[in-house]
């Protein structure tokens, strides 16, 4: 086939934590992400000229070599130049659900979705690890954006193990549309308040993945216990950024306030997300905290968890 259609879910973190500085500059995580099926669509379609070419029509998303997306595209060209001289170059057409710059791998899921897509496509045949490793070329979360579902990430994020399924839960996600925060500024600010708390490689890095790996959030994804996942949300940069930014502290405050299972916000932020228990208490707790906050500003989404990555659409 000449031309792809991919969906491409968001992600959210129900669990971070920072374990220590690695020597490439990037800090060693610990991590279970969450595939939501809050998604955009990526259509790719191979085109007469030796380009690549990105359409969006989201002013934030870049439209050139900036895209995520694109530095795919040129990743998969580079390593197979002659396939990529064969079909004569790609279009990728973005269309964007995910809110931008939100800590939810908008950018990343993209990027996995053409993986995925010029896979097929150019008829690679290349597996879903080989995919990851390129993936992980452009970015921690791109592995995990490919095969989705519900995983435990180590190292930047990009070691991933898959973790069973979880059903039956809903997410309510909200964010202020003009509100960003750096990601690299959380990260060198926790740096500078927690990097007392670090532990070294040779200290016992390992140690800390074991402890999470076999601690009690996946002991309740494991077991299918909802209520107790909620409990046991955590992020870490959580300490940073709501300090400096009361708005998001506020909206996570509303969340707690509801009948919910649990709530935090996700990466770095600034979307804040709560779980709760059926489609009809995600909405009755978005119309509460949509009323108690009355902010114009603020937008928001209701999702389910998805037990895949990107996947082809129909
Ligand atoms: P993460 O959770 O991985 O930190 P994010 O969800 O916070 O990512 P993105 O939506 O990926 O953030 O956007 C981060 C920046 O990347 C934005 O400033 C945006 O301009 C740029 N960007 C590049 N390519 C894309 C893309 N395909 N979709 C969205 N943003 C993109």
């Amino acid at each position: 086939m000449r031309s792809y259609s991919l969906i491409a879910p968001a992600k959210i973190n129900l669990y971070l934590e920072i374990i220590g500085d690695r020597p490439d500059g990037y800090h060693e995580l610990a991590m279970v992400l969450q595939s939501i099926n809050l998604a955009d669509k990526i259509d790719i379609r191979a085109i007469g000229i030796e380009t690549i070419i990105v359409k969006c029509d989201h002013p934030q998303v870049p439209p050139d070599a900036g895209n995520l997306a694109y530095r795919a595209a040129s990743l998969l060209s580079k390593q197979f130049p002659d396939i990529f001289a064969r079909y004569g170059g790609i279009e990728i057409t973005i269309h964007k659900h995910i809110p931008v710059a939100a800590g939810l791998a908008g950018g990343s899921t993209n990027a996995a979705a053409v993986l995925v897509g010029l896979d097929l496509m150019w008829e690679l045949g290349l597996t879903q690890r080989e995919l990851q490793e390129l993936g992980a070329q452009l970015g921690s979360d791109v592995p995990f954006c490919i095969s989705g579902g519900t995983a435990l990430a180590t190292g930047r994020g990009e070691i991933l193990s898959p973790l069973p399924n979880v059903e039956g839960l809903y997410v309510v996600l909200a964010k202020y549309k003009n509100l960003s925060v750096s990601t690299p500024w959380a990260y060198r600010t926790y740096r500078q308040e927690f990097g007392h708390t670090y532990v070294s490689e040779s200290s016992g890095q390992e140690s800390s993945r074991e402890r999470v790996h076999s601690g009690p959030i996946v002991s309740a994804i494991a077991h299918h216990n909802n209520s107790e996942i909620g409990k046991l949300l955590h992020n870490d940069l959580e300490k940073i950024v709501l300090p400096e930014y009361p708005q998001i502290l506020k909206l996570r405050e509303a969340f707690a306030s509801q009948n919910i299972l649990g709530t935090m916000m996700s990466g770095s932020g600034p979307t804040v997300f709560a779980l709760t228990e059926s489609q009809a208490q995600a909405e009755s707790v978005q119309a509460a905290v949509k009323a108690t906050m009355a902010d114009p500003e603020l937008d928001f989404w209701i999702a389910t968890f998805n037990p895949n990555g990107i996947a082809i659409a129909h």
